[in-house]
């Protein structure tokens, strides 16, 4: 199965601080994303919709997997 992490380091990264205006620096390694950002809370909430983004591209790999 494969998951397209390239789509959700882009998705990550097009996201902004609410605060700080700033976007995150998202690095894949094999199947692990590093979140590099301004702040605690931001982090918290790009770690949330990273879970909820790999789910979905999981979801999808499975989808393509039985077509
Ligand atoms: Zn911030």
């Amino acid at each position: 199965m494969k998951i397209d992490y390239s789509n959700i380091k882009r998705k990550l990264e097009s996201c902004r601080c609410r605060e700080h205006g700033k976007s995150p620096k998202v690095t894949v390694a094999g199947d692990k994303l590093s979140i590099d950002c301004c702040c605690d809370k931001f982090r918290t909430e790009l770690t949330k919709k990273a879970g909820d983004l790999i789910a979905e591209e999981t979801k999808k790999a499975i989808m393509s997997a039985f077509k």
